[in-house]
């Protein structure tokens, strides 16, 4: 069958395709240890299921506007202002499904043929896709492991070229989980303003850090810098709210006003009943926040231990978000435990799945070959059992 060009060559998302397979395998009546996903395994917290029941009953059952309920964009203002001591304009949101949606709309409405997007390696696998999906080009600028996956403000400067229009910067970051410190983030601001590039922050693991330094939002670098910053946020991560789908931006008014005209077109507006819960996410107690980001913590220090402990195996610490992404390189081309041989990250997972049934994701999906991702948004018992199976496969 003839497709566009654009969805032929349009790969699907690697961490979606993984959880499949992982899942197919379940179906099978087969246990398996699945830490593909970045999605928490708590239940959305009662107080936001409440709201969303209350407004159900209220009638809030009908198209909403297309950029989203004026409460909500207040809402969503008003916890930026507190958690940042910024002050955004509900002109300058629009909530979205999801904050993948939300960043496609960044993408679409700014690039376009000729135009390049700045990507840095390690990235998350869906940034590639939907630049090219808009007709425009990603360019992937590689950090290292012994940065901590960091982009240096030189490494920035050297891949900004006349085609460079808009950075995409994710902290702290999925799949890496590196989070920068504000000085770091200064002196990449003082790179992207020379240029006048835009740049899109992804913050949507911003309340997710174990580090001392809460994350910094990038508006608020160089004394505060709106004018081509795009930040892209929502309750997926921090309030267990994958399915709802509720994502925002918060842009100059211009930019805005396009992105609402292009959802307006794309798909009408984002779910009335889950932007009420999201309403009522972000004004009610944060303690639920707090209470999953113990959890999360106990977790991480949990996985780094036993990360720690493999054979053969590195990694830097992440700061935040809740996967651990580690070289597994040194395995490659010499036989684990089982006699089985692998020459890539993918033949590793296929052989993790196939041979020990655990399920993660190839580094090679988020531009990092050698590499794989766990994600530790799961349960103490769960990631105890898998560590004991990745080890068991793993020669020392
Ligand atoms: N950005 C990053 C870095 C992510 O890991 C995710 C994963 N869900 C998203 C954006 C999109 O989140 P959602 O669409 O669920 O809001
Ligand atoms: N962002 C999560 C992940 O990286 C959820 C899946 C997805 O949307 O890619 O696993």
């Amino acid at each position: 069958m003839q497709l566009s060009p654009a969805v032929s060559a349009l790969k699907p998302s690697a961490t979606i395709a993984a959880a499949a397979k992982a899942k197919a395998l379940k179906a099978q009546g087969i246990k398996v240890y699945d830490f593909t996903l970045g999605e928490p395994d708590f239940d959305t917290p009662q107080h936001i299921q409440a709201a969303a029941i209350a407004a159900m009953q209220a009638g809030h059952t009908h198209y909403t506007p297309s950029g989203g309920i004026p409460e909500l964009k207040a809402a969503i203002c008003a916890a930026f202002e507190r958690d940042h001591g910024f002050r955004y304009q509900p002109n300058q949101c629009v909530v979205s499904n999801g904050a993948k949606h939300s960043l496609h709309n960044v993408i679409t409405a700014l690039c376009g043929p000729g135009d390049e997007v700045l990507i840095p390696a390690p990235f998350w696998v869906s940034y590639e896709a939907l630049v090219e999906l808009a007709g425009a080009r990603a360019k992937i600028i590689p950090t290292t492991e012994e940065s901590g996956f960091r982009l240096s403000p030189d490494e920035l400067e050297r891949a900004i070229g006349p085609q460079s229009r808009l950075l995409l910067l994710n902290s702290p970051s999925n799949p890496t989980g590196a989070t920068y410190s504000p000085e770091h983030l200064e002196a990449l601001a003082r790179v992207t303003e020379k240029h006048r590039l835009w740049v899109c922050s992804d913050e949507i693991y911003d309340k997710l850090v174990y580090t001392s330094e809460p994350s910094r939002s990038w508006v608020t670098l160089l004394g505060g810098i709106p004018e081509r910053t795009v930040i892209v946020n929502g309750v997926s991560k921090a309030y267990a709210m994958t399915g709802w789908r509720i994502g925002w931006t918060l842009a100059p008014a211009p930019l805005t006003a396009a992105m609402d005209n292009l959802q307006s077109q794309e798909t009408s507006n984002p779910c009335s009943v889950s932007q009420h819960a999201t309403v009522a996410a972000l004004t009610g107690s944060q303690q639920c926040v707090a209470d999953m980001l113990t959890e999360f913590t106990r977790r991480r220090e949990y996985t780094l231990s036993r990360v720690r402990q493999l054979p053969g195996v590195s990694m830097p610490e992440p700061g935040g978000a809740f996967y651990a992404f580690f070289n597994v390189s040194r395995h490659f081309g010499k036989a684990l435990t089982n006699g089985r041989v692998c020459r890539d990250s993918s033949e590793f997972c296929t052989a993790l799945l196939e041979d020990a049934h655990v399920a993660l994701v190839s580094g090679d999906a988020f531009g990092a070959p050698g590499f794989v991702r766990l994600s530790f948004a799961t349960g103490l018992a769960n990631l105890e059992a898998g560590f004991d199976r990745i080890a068991g496969l793993l020669k020392g």
